[in-house]
């Protein structure tokens, strides 16, 4: 069975952006009669936009976007990640790191291991990182083919848990996509770079990894990702249908101006019928109908 799913962060209202990848998601699933699953990934309280998770829910429903199952928010999550953590420290796959973020970029912007053979105590301040014991140089995306990880990046030993006390998002999300049975991970390719670690993860707690398949990037007038650290608009929750059929042709899908008549139920449902990978490769030509004023 294809499970799926629209993992938002609550760091803002549901942008453009965003909502490509709850469609993309979204068809993927649904044209393989598979499950679409949503999860609020708000484990970072500080980026956190107070009343964002229910605008994105809201938002999600406004445009008919139905998802299957309860929400699961990984904020319910916390002793599941500390667990995972805490059993990888005691059985030294995972380790106490002092090293700031400065120091890190002073050596040539990778971490070297630095505190791996220290056997630092808990002292408060400190990251948690795993000893990457199944380094992962390339993996395979169903739209970019063979994607290769930059050389730094494939041996470092990553954080799981931040200075600051907070889950770092590659462990949250690779332990809840196994938690919530994901077969296929569907996203923007800004997240394309984490991917080798999650994969990494995956192998470390022998589990089998989900396929990837990653969006183009909707992208703003000067070439910025739009994204809610750019204040990109949210997403007009009135009349959906305009904002939908922009969405459904950025993904590639070529609509007749008469179907801005149906309602987004009616266009999902034609999406999910007409929905194939081969119409993302000429995706990207599409310019997503943004200028900066909009933003
Ligand atoms: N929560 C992440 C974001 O909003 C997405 C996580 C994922 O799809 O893996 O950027």
């Amino acid at each position: 069975m294809y499970i799926g799913r629209f993992a938002p962060s609550p760091s803002g209202p549901l942008h453009f952006g965003s909502l490509v990848a709850a469609l993309g998601s979204y068809f993927q699933a649904k044209a393989q009669s598979g499950r679409w699953l949503v999860r609020i990934e708000d484990i970072d309280p500080p980026r956190e936009i107070a009343g964002a998770s229910s605008l994105i829910l809201k938002t999600l429903e406004a445009y008919q976007l139905v998802w299957d199952g309860d929400v699961l928010y990984q904020s319910s999550r916390l002793t599941a990640y500390q667990q995972q953590v805490d059993q990888w420290l005691s059985s030294d796959d995972a380790y106490l790191c002092e090293c700031t973020r400065r120091q890190i970029k002073e050596t040539h912007g990778f971490y070297q291991g630095t505190c791996r053979h220290k056997g630092l105590m808990a002292s408060g301040n400190q990251a948690v990182r795993l000893k990457v014991t199944h380094p992962i140089s390339a993996f395979d995306d169903q739209r970019y083919g063979s994607l290769t990880i930059p050389a730094g990046l494939v041996h470092e030993d990553f954080i799981i848990k931040r200075r600051d006390g907070l889950f770092a998002y590659n462990l949250a999300v690779v332990l809840d996509d196994i938690y919530q049975g994901v077969t296929e991970v569907v996203r923007g390719a800004d997240l394309i770079e984490p991917t080798g670690r999650q994969i990494s993860l995956y192998k470390t707690l022998g589990a089998t990894p989900v396929s990837y398949l990653h969006l183009p990037l909707a992208i703003d007038d000067s070439g910025n990702k739009l994204s809610k650290q750019n204040h990109a608009a949210g997403i007009d929750l009135t009349n959906p249908v305009p904002t939908l059929m922009n969405a459904m042709r950025f993904l590639g899908f070529s609509l007749d101006d008469h179907m801005a008549g149906s309602t987004p139920e009616e266009l999902l449902k034609w999406g999910v019928e007409n929905w194939h990978l081969q119409q993302l490769s000429d995706a990207l030509k599409i310019k997503p109908p943004f200028s900066n004023d909009a933003l």
